[in-house]
């Protein structure tokens, strides 16, 4: 075998197998990483889109972050919100966790800033969902 062109190795400390999630198509880009979170090699990308993909995800990889919260007084007991910006993956269940708290007051507005500048980090979590007051 060919030292140019070894086996994919998905555990291997150098290596890295990421689906791109840019486009629908989710290409199964196969990365070559070093020490400092570098990508040095992509293969499996139809386009450049993947390789900057890949290097987000291996350095500062982030969601975004979907839940409900509690309606008081509401038409429905919850309504659903989100991070319009995408948040730092380890801070997930922190949300996750602040999020379940959350009670707000009918009635409740797509757009609704329900926590604003999340524990300092400029992100705020959004209403996604009209509940409007109980009649
Ligand atoms: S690499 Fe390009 S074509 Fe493939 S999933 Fe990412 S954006 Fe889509």
């Amino acid at each position: 075998m060919s030292d140019k062109n070894p086996p994919f190795d998905r555990y291997s400390h150098a290596t890295r197998s990421v689906i791109c999630l840019r486009c629908p198509i989710g290409c199964d880009v196969q990365a070559t990483v070093d020490d400092a979170n570098n990508v040095i090699e992509v293969k499996g990308n139809i386009c450049k889109l993947g390789r900057e993909y890949v290097q987000t995800e291996v350095s500062d990889p982030r969601r975004i972050f979907c839940s409900t919260v509690r309606v008081k007084g509401g038409a429905k007991p919850l309504a659903a919100v989100w991070t319009p910006k995408p948040i730092p993956k380890d801070k997930l269940l922190d949300l996750a966790r602040d999020t379940r708290d959350v009670e707000v007051a009918a009635p409740v507005h797509v757009g609704q800033v329900i926590i604003a500048d999340w524990k300092g980090s400029g992100l705020d979590l959004v209403a996604s969902d009209e509940v409007p007051k109980a009649s």
